[in-house]
């Protein structure tokens, strides 16, 4: 499609749920990059923030599911979605289980198609492994969808994407983490990107692959510090916080100030890191605006309430459980009404 059919925000794709937010599918194209298969770049400035991905599951599943069950999941795809599940990439090392075969064989029975049969559900299962994403429901219940679109994406270690289930919406959203210049390519991270380049590296090489993102390539002792910091801070943070829940008694001064310097040094390194999302600042934002009120400093609580609000619109939209959480945060606080208890 020309561009200039685009100028409007075009209306996510929908088969069922409402979707309030505006995606703009226009800004980007899948290009094949040879050895590294189909990837995803910007063909016009995308501003930080921005709707570019709302997609629903070609398929979900429960963790647990077996490869017995993900190929269940593919079969009972109509004809049209089956064959977009089929294209999709399959890079993930065999897997060493192979109970389901005794299973399949059970009721399958064995003539010569059942070689096939086999091979077509370890495809399935390959293309799973590659391509699926976390989803997360409100009552707890974790399943794991392949998203069609999504999974061109490429893993980056310093990502210029966003991506997470939104539930109420029964959709993957990817947002622009930052502004995003024409030609680059886009690039999601699946792990956790504060870790030090050690560690992210083992966790990916769990997963079959060896990141060759420029934050890996680059060997950027001065990154790593960064990383290491940050991941410092958080671990630090996160060992106050479980002391607050034991003893939830009211705070002295010298308390908050001292939680206040971790979160505020967090806050900037993510900054420094150039990686402000949900995850990490949304975290520190929620923190700080909680100590705020927790002790009465409802001014400072309510500004800090306010950032939290910017992050979970960036990364996640106005649609999202994290953003009305963070309006409603807000808008305790700064009624009075908001208690720790
Ligand atoms: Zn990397």
């Amino acid at each position: 499609m020309a561009v200039t059919e685009l100028e409007k925000p075009s209306p996510c794709e929908d088969r069922g749920a409402a979707v309030p937010t505006f995606v703009r599918d226009d800004l980007y194209e899948e290009r094949d990059t040879g050895g590294a298969g189909i990837a995803v770049f910007a063909t016009s400035c995308i501003a930080s923030g921005t709707r570019l991905f709302c997609e629903q599951p070609l398929i979900a599943v429960p963790g647990e599911a077996t490869q017995l069950g993900v190929f269940r999941a593919v079969a009972a795809l109509p004809g049209p979605d089956q064959q977009a599940y089929w294209e999709l990439a399959a890079c993930s090392k065999p897997s060493k289980d192979l109970e389901w075969i005794t299973e399949l064989r059970q009721s399958s029975g064995e003539d010569e198609s059942f070689n096939a049969l086999v091979e077509a559900h370890e495809r399935a299962w390959s293309i799973y492994e590659t391509n699926r994403f976390n989803m997360r429901f409100p009552n707890g219940d974790r399943k794991f969808g392949v998203f069609y679109k999504a999974a061109r994406l490429n893993h980056s270690c310093s990502p210029n994407v966003f991506h997470r289930y939104n539930p109420l919406i029964n959709r993957l959203t990817i947002h622009a983490l930052r502004d995003i210049q024409p030609g680059e390519e886009l690039n999601t991270s699946y792990i956790d990107i504060c870790h030090p380049t050690a560690t992210r590296r083992q966790i990916l090489k769990d997963w079959g692959f060896k990141c060759q993102c420029s934050a890996c390539e680059s060997s950027d002792s001065q990154r790593d510090l960064l990383s290491k910091r940050i991941e410092d801070v958080m671990v630090k943070l996160r060992k106050r916080e479980d002391k607050v829940k034991s003893r939830p008694h009211p705070w002295e001064a010298k308390e908050y100030s001292r939680s206040m310097a971790l979160i505020e040094k967090g806050l900037r390194l993510m900054e420094e890191h150039g990686m402000s999302e949900t995850d990490t600042s949304g975290y520190l934002l929620s923190l700080a605006a909680t100590y705020g009120a927790r002790t009465g400093r409802h001014a400072e609580a309510t500004e800090w309430a306010e950032k939290l609000v910017d992050v979970e619109m960036k990364c996640l939209g106005d649609d999202s459980n994290e953003y009305r959480a963070a309006v409603e945060l807000g808008r305790r606080i700064s009624e009075g009404s908001w208690s720790p208890f």
